[in-house]
């Protein structure tokens, strides 16, 4: 049976579907959805939204050691919160599979930045996969788990605003049992990275890296579309059904599982296409690579590194590479005589009263991140 789901229930559905029993989270948009979605798993998944990403990262790192198959959620700039933990998690492993879903919110639709968490991923040395829509969503929790599991890393799991919060057709599959016994083993060798285990640690992270480089070669999260040869694109999340849509002649490899690079890949398509069109949203995070393996291609010279990108925002960058004008987006009939509507902390909001009480004096606040900063509007 279908359903029509949003990229975030359909990330909680996978957390049911793949076995996760620990699911925790720090609210932040656009995040939030997916813990929310997933307490109607209660009987089956302990759900808690903790004091912070790093707690809740701690928590579900704690269980996947234990042998647990855990899901921990939040914003993008939440990571920077559980950056620490998530570092040394890399050289841990974990028993259990454990995936850190990160939302990403490129065009700061309600964020501070915009931050790409691809990076994080090579930062920490583990894997990053990124769903394009809400079956993928959901698929992918479940191949995360997998990974997770057969490799003993932890794996990031990617969304953007819109892959978050659309709704697209998803199947649902029995939930998958943890064969594993939980239970924490004390084994300090395994689970304590004190120098003397760190360094044997590290070589591990190496070889896990190196072997993940070949299961994104051959995963089916991957995939190459051949159709006309004269134009290839590299692509990756929502962005392939914009690049589908804007230039449906072209080949297009679609990635998924995008870290550790599938080189082979990249070198396959590239060999096989005359042009090349790395079209990717927010960093350079597979132009620079493509380009460090000796390939030539067009990027972020003709494709906007700012912002969320669109249908409109690509058919731009094409008409603009083919030396086309197109008629500009006429602006809605009645959208200039509607009153602003930005964003204000909610009426029943307990930061309301503390801000009331500081206004009423000529003092500088600060805050991080969060709702927090609205306090700045009267
Ligand atoms: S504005 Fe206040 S009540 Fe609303 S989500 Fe933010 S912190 Fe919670």
């Amino acid at each position: 049976m279908s359903h029509l789901l949003s990229g975030n229930q359909a990330i909680a559905r996978g957390a049911y579907e793949a076995g996760v029993t620990v699911a925790t989270g720090y609210p932040g948009t656009p995040s939030t959805e997916i813990l929310e979605n997933t307490v109607q798993y209660k009987s089956d998944i302990y759900c808690e939204w903790s004091p912070n990403e790093k707690v809740a990262f701690e928590v579900a790192a704690a269980a996947s050691c234990a042998g647990a198959r855990t899901l921990v959620t939040m914003k993008h700039v939440g990571l920077n919160v559980a950056a620490d933990p998530l570092m040394t998690l890399s050289y841990l492993g974990v028993e259990g599979g454990m995936v850190i879903v990160v939302a990403d919110d490129p065009g700061m639709h309600s964020s501070q930045n915009e931050q790409d968490t691809r990076n994080y991923a090579r930062f920490a040395k583990i894997p990053v996969l990124e769903p394009a829509d809400s079956q993928e969503a959901l698929d992918f929790v479940k191949l995360g788990i997998e990974l997770s599991e057969q490799f003993k890393t932890p794996v990031i799991l990617r969304t953007t605003t819109r892959v978050s919060h659309s709704r697209s057709i998803v199947k649902f599959s029995q939930r998958q049992t943890n064969p594993r016994t939980i239970g924490l083993e004390k084994n300090p060798a395994r689970f304590v990275p004190v120098p003397l285990w760190a360094r044997e640690m590290r070589k591990t992270v190496e070889k896990r890296l190196h072997d993940l480089q070949a299961a994104a070669v051959q995963s089916k999260a991957n995939r190459i579309e051949w159709r006309d040869k004269s134009l290839g694109i590299i692509t990756h999340s929502v962005v392939y059904h914009y690049v589908r849509e804007v230039w449906p002649e072209a080949s297009v490899l679609k990635l998924g599982f995008a870290y550790p690079y599938p080189d082979e890949l990249f070198k396959q398509f590239a060999a096989g296409v005359k042009d090349l069109l790395i079209v990717e949203e927010l960093d350079d995070f597979l132009e620079e690579h493509i380009k460090a393996l000796g390939i030539a291609c067009k990027g972020h010279d003709v494709i906007p590194n700012i912002g969320e990108l669109s249908i409109t925002t690509l058919e731009a960058c094409r008409a603009k590479m083919e030396g086309r004008t197109i008629a500009p987006i006429p602006e809605p009939k009645y959208a200039k005589d509607l009153p602003a509507r930005p964003p204000v902390l909610c009426p029943g909001c307990p930061h309301r009263g503390i801000f009331y009480a500081l206004g009423k004096h000529d003092v500088i606040v600060t805050g991080d991140i969060g709702c927090y900063s609205l306090g700045t509007f009267k």
